[in-house]
């Protein structure tokens, strides 16, 4: 190779002082350049791997440098990530992309540059018009120029709206929860004043526990949210339901007044009435609800939702179905209620219940041929607490087992020292007939009592088939098996009466008291009083003419051909003491005589 390179003078000749300094300059240069080179590197590097997209412009409104993911973010093309791009271009390649803020460009743009020239701090989350979320920042620096940050933050941000919807709403049926229907609640009050008034609604299904407990929780699921479609489609536009646990759920019915809410709620109703078909299985249920407005009725969300509760409770009081408006007085009546919630539950341990016992009369022999079982309730200071007081708060509170186990007990031990051939009848409840120990307790109070079996009567009413009548009528059949008679109570009072009698073959029949009373006043009742004692003949089934007060009455039932009659004419329900009085004679009538003594005399 011919020495071209020694041949240059700069390189080979003797160095003058002047060239070394040259040279240096340019062996510092060229080591300068490519330390920056390097430095560019590692900044680029560092860029890239940041997490954020990063954008750095000059004072003029140029690209100094920015990294990929800024443009990946925007959708930017390569080209304008080049240095000396306009923040303009960006921007309208943005609203190309679609990867801009808002409807309008004009302001969008415009709003953008004003920050720029005004040297603003802007921050944020912003929603792109493409759906994505972004976290921007974008801070002035000290040459006049700017950096934003940009962060893609859209699938955290997803999450924590999924996660804020769980937390506000009920997985099963999608609506609102007790907790956001409660904000929901204090928003409208204070938006009182600027719209118009609001109610809240409180819903509890009917009949619901029943279904859910015999076809299973899939069903009960099933049933639950298409209740909440129903109801969905009854509400106005400002209305939104919640579901606030189990089969309760509530309304806020914005917009409107007392009389808009009533309206809301019957149409709820009657939604709620058309049959379920749950997998094939149709069923019907029924809702009751409970109304409150504000702010008449309650001052904030807490005392507003627990009036409507009141309310509610007050509609179930009067049968499925039922809508009541809350009013003061239904407060008092709720109180009260608690009150003897609260006293039930400990009424058995402290031994204040007791039984009075009425006489039934044979019509063939006009004998007595037993007695009725009636629980009295002799409270510390309210005194005698009729059974239509406290036997429905049992029977919701499921206090009614225990007390029923008592009832059982008590009056077959009772029985146990009248004569042989009197028997006695006990009421039993439809709760105890599907839970609790009915058939246990029976078997050990007849085993305890020695009693026959034939001598013991369980009346039940028609409530029995209207919730749960395939488990009642097992333990029904039970029941039969036990030796034991059945009598339909109160028959006349339910829905379908006649059709009960197809379903059991009961041994008796108590024809209600208010077809009795009605004998001397209704047209048409000496009618009905004369086909049930038929139907009975027909089915033979004992007939019992209940609720007797006048000669008048006796008489006619014992024309129709009534086989027993029970009443205040015969006798009203006597203590224990007098039962004992009137079967064993005063001597015999001590207290705790021995079966011996009785058996003896
Ligand atoms: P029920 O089983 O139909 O009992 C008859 C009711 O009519 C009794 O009321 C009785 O005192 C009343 N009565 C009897 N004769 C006459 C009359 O001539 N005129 C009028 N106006 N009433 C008469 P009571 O004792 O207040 O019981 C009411 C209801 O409470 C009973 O109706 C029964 O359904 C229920 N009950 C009573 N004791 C028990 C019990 O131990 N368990 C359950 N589950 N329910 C019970
Ligand atoms: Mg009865
Ligand atoms: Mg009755």
């Amino acid at each position: 190779m011919p020495k071209t390179g020694k041949t240059n003078p700069e390189a080979t000749a003797a160095p003058e002082p002047h060239g070394a300094e040259l040279l240096k300059l340019s062996r510092s240069l060229s080591l300068a350049r490519s330390k920056l080179h390097a430095q560019d590197l590692r900044l680029h590097a560092i860029l890239d791997n940041l997490a954020h997209g990063v954008s750095l412009y000059d004072r003029q409104g140029r690209l100094v440098l920015c990294n990929q993911q800024f443009l990946d973010i925007y959708r930017l093309p390569p080209e304008l990530g080049r240095r000396g791009t306009t923040f303009r271009q960006i921007l309208e390649a943005r609203v190309a992309g679609n990867t801009h803020v808002g409807d309008d460009v004009e302001d969008y743009v415009a709003d953008r540059l004003s920050a720029v020239r005004e040297h603003r701090t802007l921050g944020g989350i912003h929603r792109l018009n493409s759906g994505q979320v972004i976290s921007m920042t974008h801070q002035p620096i000290d040459d006049g120029g700017w950096i934003s940050t940009h962060k893609d933050v859209t699938e955290l941000h997803n999450m924590q709206a999924e996660l804020t919807h769980l937390a506000y709403h009920d997985a099963l049926t999608g609506l609102p929860n007790r907790t956001l229907f409660y904000r929901r609640v204090g928003n409208a009050f204070q938006d009182i004043g600027r719209t118009s008034g609001f109610a809240v609604l409180c819903l509890d299904l009917d009949g619901f526990k029943a279904i859910n407990d015999t076809l299973g929780h899939a069903a009960g699921d099933a049933l639950l949210r298409q209740f909440a479609a129903r109801m969905g489609a009854c509400l106005g536009p400002l209305d939104s339901a919640a579901r606030m646990g189990g089969d309760e759920f509530a309304v806020l019915h914005r917009g409107g007044d007392g009389e808009t809410a009533h309206a809301l709620a019957t149409s709820i109703c009657a939604a709620t009435l058309a049959p379920y078909d749950l997998d094939g299985q149709v069923v019907s249920i029924a809702v009751g609800i409970g109304i409150a407005v504000a702010a008449s009725d309650g001052s904030e969300p807490d005392e507003l939702l627990h009036n409507a509760d009141i309310a509610l409770y007050a509609a179930k009081r009067e049968g499925r179905g039922g809508i009541r408006s809350f009013e003061p007085e239904l407060n008092r009546i709720g109180v009260d209620r608690r009150r003897l919630e609260a006293d039930l539950r400990r009424a058995l341990e402290f031994g204040e219940f007791e039984l009075h016992f009425q006489p039934i009369l044979n019509l063939r022999t006009h004998a007595f041929s037993g007695f009725e079982a009636l629980l009295r309730w002799q409270h510390p200071e309210r005194g005698l607490v009729p059974p239509s007081d406290f036997i429905p708060v049992a029977e919701e509170t499921g206090l009614i087992v225990p007390i029923g186990n008592w009832v059982i007990r008590e009056a077959l031990a009772e029985a146990a020292r009248w004569p042989g051939e009197l028997k006695i009848a006990v009421n039993v409840s439809s709760v105890q007939l599907v839970r609790g120990s009915l058939i246990t307790t029976l078997v050990q109070a007849l085993a305890a009592s020695g009693i026959g079996h034939e001598r013991v009567e369980i009346e039940i009413t028609e409530s029995v088939f209207l919730e749960n009548s395939e488990q009642s009528l097992d333990t029904l059949r039970q029941l039969r098996a036990l030796g034991v008679r059945i009598a339909l109570d109160d028959f006349g009072t339910g829905f379908s009466a006649l059709g009960y009698l197809l379903a059991f073959p009961f041994d008796k029949i108590k024809i209600d008291g208010t077809f009795i009373r009605a004998l001397d006043s209704a047209e048409g009742a000496e009618t009905i009083v004369a086909a049930v004692a038929d139907i009975g003949a027909r089915l033979m089934m004992a007939t019992t003419a209940e609720g007797i007060e006048t000669p008048e009455q006796l008489r006619g039932v014992h024309a129709a051909g009534y086989t027993e009659a029970q009443g205040y004419l015969i006798s009203r329900p006597m203590s224990r003491d007098a039962v004992r009085r009137l079967v064993l004679g005063a001597e015999d009538a001590m207290p705790e005589a021995p079966l011996e003594q009785r058996a003896a005399g």
